[in-house]
């Protein structure tokens, strides 16, 4: 999945508190997360699925050793009509990113875009992926 600048035009829903795509299928539609102090950062078509930044980034691994690269891990959750109100969460793996990065939230923008992307193609995520180049591979778990 590479970043495609016409994902906005498709996505027309985003960072929104209250999901449009609920609230076409009759449901309150106020998104819950596990931590309500960050930005918002959540996507939708309106009517087939919702993505939404679930918890706020961690350090990852959470173990550190003087060695360890780098890393943030992001907690995502979703939810698609092809699999009726469940909700699925994912995490994707940022390397050599810092918690304090201030563009950190930016980047965490666009892994929503490609993820909202791939859930307008697939309709279906995986459950694992690594966030490098601007692209999202899904990683084998
Ligand atoms: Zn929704």
């Amino acid at each position: 999945m590479k970043y495609d600048p016409q994902i906005e035009e498709h996505v027309a829903h985003r960072n929104f508190n209250l999901c449009p795509h609920c609230i076409h299928r009759g449901e309150p539609g106020l998104l819950s997360r596990l931590c309500e102090s960050m930005p918002m950062i959540s996507r939708s078509d309106g009517k087939t699925f919702h993505v939404l930044l679930a918890d706020r980034p961690l350090a990852y691994p959470q173990e550190r050793h003087s060695d360890a690269p780098d890393c943030v891990s992001l907690c995502f959750w979703y939810c698609h009509i092809a699999t009726g109100s469940t909700t699925h969460a994912l995490v994707v793996i940022l390397p050599q990113a810092r918690l304090d990065q201030p563009v950190l939230f930016r980047v965490i923008d666009s892994v929503a875009d490609l993820l909202a992307a791939e859930l307008l193609r697939t309709n279906h995520l995986a459950s694992l992926y690594q966030f490098s180049g601007n692209a999202l591979r899904s990683l084998a778990h």
